[in-house]
């Protein structure tokens, strides 16, 4: 087994690992996702309102049919009033003319509150479908550049894959094997060398009796840190 060989195989991981965290972590990506948010909250509060203005127009007209009818029973009971002699019935007309005109005036109030709002929102409607079309063009010029980032990460790791099957290629089968079943249970250093009398790996003092030890097994499995158990260079 050749431990040097796979130092720059561990480089090219290491690489491939900073460059899926780049890509999981593109600020393109928030941007993109921000754009969206937006254009969607406007697209659905202008669905809200036009809904509402649609019922705003129903009750509208729901509200001038009553009227209307109310119209009509006024405009009987004044002719009947012209016709009644006996005070009793006349008083009794005065008063359905008169509950009449109290209902017909308690609609005449919704339907204005009912215009007043339907002309609010009319005006957000308006400001809003003047700032969808800029939020569309934003959230697609954000997909697109997150889109353009993202293929740009992927160039740099299939050359990084690339480079490091040609690596791998040149690293021995079991070699190759011990680093990976290594490198699968840690998340440092699978391999490392010993730098100024430490472990590279997790930065340990190795002492000389130590290193003597680890010369003597040198690119063997037994070649490991004493403390963070990674394949030693020796
Ligand atoms: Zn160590």
């Amino acid at each position: 087994m050749n431990f040097r060989s796979l130092l720059p195989l561990q480089a090219i991981d290491h690489r491939l690992s900073q460059l899926a965290h780049r890509k999981a972590q593109l600020p393109e990506r928030a941007k993109a996702d921000a754009a969206k948010k937006a254009l969607d909250s406007a697209r659905a509060e202008e669905r809200k309102i036009i809904k509402r203005v649609g019922d705003i127009t129903g009750e509208v007209n729901r509200l001038e049919v009553r009227g209307r009818e109310l119209d009509a029973k006024k405009a009987k009971y004044e002719s009947q009033l012209k016709s009644v002699v006996v005070m009793r019935e006349v008083e009794a007309l005065q008063h359905e003319i008169s509950t009449i005109n109290a209902d017909h005036s308690s609609l005449d109030d919704a339907e204005l509150l009912l215009l007043d709002e339907n002309e609010r929102l009319e005006q957000a409607l308006a400001t809003l479908q003047v700032s969808v079309p800029t939020l569309e063009s934003a959230a697609i010029d954000a997909a697109t550049a997150l889109a353009s980032a993202i293929s740009a990460v992927d160039a740099d790791i299939a050359a990084a894959n690339d480079e490091r099957s040609r690596l791998a290629a040149g690293v021995d089968a079991e070699s190759l094997a011990l680093y990976e079943q290594v490198r699968s249970r840690t998340s440092s250093a699978a391999v490392a060398e010993i730098v100024k009398g430490s472990c590279g790996g997790c930065h340990t003092s190795i002492s000389p009796k130590e290193q003597a030890e680890l010369k003597k097994v040198a690119d063997s499995a037994d070649a490991r840190c004493p403390y963070c158990s990674c394949l030693l260079v020796v």
